[in-house]
């Protein structure tokens, strides 16, 4: 087997990381090396344990390599591992998509399978945009999305986001989005409600839909915001016409408590798009779910088919991970076990507050999140002082991503009491290190 020093050879000679400044990367950085993963925990290549305190990229809901999960994707790759879903279909997308929809807040009828959470956005742009030219709104071509936002990696969900640093190299070829203010802690909740009244007052029949985040925007900082904003937004988009898309791909999967994050404020959307927890890890897989009514708006003649649709789409080892998914959901009680785990976190947080440099200790469900005053007084996502803790909680033993100066902890739902009082500790820790040193 290679040695690890081998390994990040290699690595730093070809491989380009995602959201990584690839000079600062080769120079400075000795990265971990995973080997393995088992639950909470990343082992690196020497054997080393490491807390992964964001559920890695907060997909691992159910914690790393769930036994069942393993068994369930084995299972599958004896029989059938890929198929198209061109007009054909097989046992799992079929079954999947009744099982989702049997969850899933009621009216979303219908599954549009696709990859990963980009694309289910995309899937959802696309379709509201569509569905409006075929089905007497031609006018429909415009979006509404928060400040801050954050819906994905292509570029209609990039036009969608909100966070500027995301969005200025692309200017010019993202698609104009309204972006208004989002009700957040930041001190705006008041304004958020006029903001979005007077963005669809302005232009009632020329926007196809608000899209959504439901309770927190995750990557502009784990911003949370009240219920009552979703229930606003909904009664304003019936009033006008317009369609409701909530992207769930961060806060689905009970990431907030309840399985869906619309569920918590009573509000079902048109278009809800989810991956991420979803397939648990274990294969990229994506679902766009939609009203009967949009789905009718589709059916005819070839002229009104919606031409999209991804290789993998619906893809038989995802969709027999995302039942098995389902299945663990219901046998081990997660979302009901996660209770307490996510009033601990909320404890740990709360104290936090405690600290010097230390803003806005906030936390919902399985998420709990801080802000870092630099000295500086820089903020954001390109400040330095999360990555102070970074490297601070790397060298207790965990993984913790940040967000510029937002420090967050979202890790699996089902991770044991022992490895979370761990993993908060460590945290503090780390947070303690960098604003007392
Ligand atoms: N929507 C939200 C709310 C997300 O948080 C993310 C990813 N962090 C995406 C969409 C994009 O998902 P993916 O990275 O799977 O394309």
């Amino acid at each position: 087997m290679t040695s690890r020093g081998e390994i990040v050879a290699l690595d730093k000679r070809r491989v380009w990381h995602p959201y990584t400044e690839m000079g600062h990367y080769i120079a400075n950085t000795d990265p971990l090396v995973v080997g393995r993963a088992e639950g909470s925990r990343l082992y690196d290549v020497d054997g080393r344990s490491f807390l992964d305190a964001n559920s890695s990229w907060w997909v691992c809901a159910l914690g790393h390599n769930h036994p069942r999960l393993v068994a369930a994707l084995r299972r599958q790759a004896e029989t059938l591992c890929h198929c198209s879903l061109a007009g054909i279909t097989h046992p799992e997308a079929a079954h999947l998509a009744d099982e989702l929809c049997a969850v899933a807040p009621p009216g979303l009828e219908r599954v549009f399978f696709s990859d990963n959470g980009s694309t289910a956005v995309e899937v959802a742009i696309k379709l509201a945009t569509q569905f409006a030219v075929q089905n007497g709104a031609p006018k429909r071509r415009r979006f509404v999305a928060l400040e801050g936002a954050f819906h994905g990696e292509t570029v209609g969900a990039t036009s969608l986001g909100g966070v500027e640093v995301f969005r200025r190299p692309f200017a010019g070829i993202v698609f104009d989005c309204v972006h208004v203010a989002p009700p957040a802690d930041t001190g705006a909740y008041e304004r958020a409600f006029d903001d979005i009244d007077r963005a669809l007052r302005a232009a009632p029949d020329e926007i196809a839909a608000v899209v959504l985040e439901p309770r927190v925007q995750g990557a502009a900082g784990m911003r949370i915001y009240d219920d009552a904003y979703l229930r606003h937004v909904r009664k304003r988009c019936d009033e006008h016409g317009i369609l409701l898309v909530m992207d769930e791909v961060f806060a689905g999967y009970g990431r907030t408590g309840p399985m869906w994050a619309c569920q918590a404020a009573g509000v079902t959307p048109d278009i809800l798009c989810l991956a991420k927890g979803f397939s648990g890890g274990m294969f990229p897989m994506a679902a766009t779910l939609v009203t009967e009514r949009i789905f009718q708006g589709f059916v005819g003649d070839r002229s009104r088919t919606f031409y999209y649709g991804h290789t993998y789409c619906g893809n038989p080892l995802g969709a027999a991970v995302a039942r098995e998914v389902l299945r663990i959901y219901r046998d081990e009680q997660i979302l009901e076990r996660a209770v307490p785990k996510g009033r601990a976190i909320a404890r740990a947080f709360g104290a936090l507050a405690e600290l010097p440099r230390v803003r806005r200790a906030r936390s919902l469900g399985m998420i709990g999140a801080i802000d870092l005053d630099e000295s500086d007084g820089t903020a954001g996502y390109l400040a330095p002082i999360g990555w102070r803790v970074y490297e601070a909680a790397l060298r207790r033993g965990l993984y913790l991503r940040p967000l510029g100066n937002v420090v967050y902890v979202a890790p699996p739902l089902n991770i044991s009491d022992a490895d979370l009082e761990q993993l908060l500790g460590k945290v503090r820790e780390a947070i303690e290190e960098v604003v007392t040193g």
